[in-house]
């Protein structure tokens, strides 16, 4: 990379180290013009899709709202906060590794269910509920009747 002493097109890497738990790779380079000394921080760039609402607008994707969401349904439940906070960054780590810019609300829903089921069913339920917007009591007997042969399968 340029050296931005004196601009000069060629500088060497003197020394490399992972910094930042080894999120970052820190490296110190030099002008091979005017020997200056100068250090760049080279990270991943992992960017979370933006997330399209129902109504098509997007907005950006938002842990705390995620956070939120999981808290809502865990209300009163006996689940550590350890076992929330692996299941947001499965999340968050399902939907980088999409590599999609975008993605529906719907799905990001779907991946919250998914987590929730192994975390607790009555949260799991109580989301899904509201989620999936169960337009009638059978199809809500359905999923009930559905995690109970799940949880018997297991
Ligand atoms: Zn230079």
């Amino acid at each position: 990379m340029h050296c931005p002493f004196c601009s000069a097109e060629d500088t060497k890497v003197i020394d490399s180290r992972l910094v930042a738990e080894g999120d970052q790779v820190r490296r110190r380079r030099e002008c091979l013009s005017c020997a200056e000394r100068f250090t760049t921080y080279e990270v991943a760039e992992l960017v979370m899709p933006r997330v399209i609402k129902q109504n098509g607008s997007r907005e950006p994707f938002n842990e705390e709202k995620l956070r939120a969401g999981f808290q809502r349904a865990l209300e009163k439940r006996p689940v550590p906060i350890e076992d929330v906070e692996a299941a947001i960054n499965q999340i968050k780590h399902r939907l980088r590794a999409t590599g999609e810019r975008e993605i529906r609300s719907l799905e990001l829903g779907e991946l919250v269910m998914d987590e929730l089921r192994q975390l607790d069913q009555v949260a799991y339920v109580r989301f899904a509920s509201v989620y999936r917007d169960f337009q009638d009591i059978a199809e809500f007997r359905d999923e009930i009747a559905r995690l109970e042969k799940d949880s018997v399968a297991n």
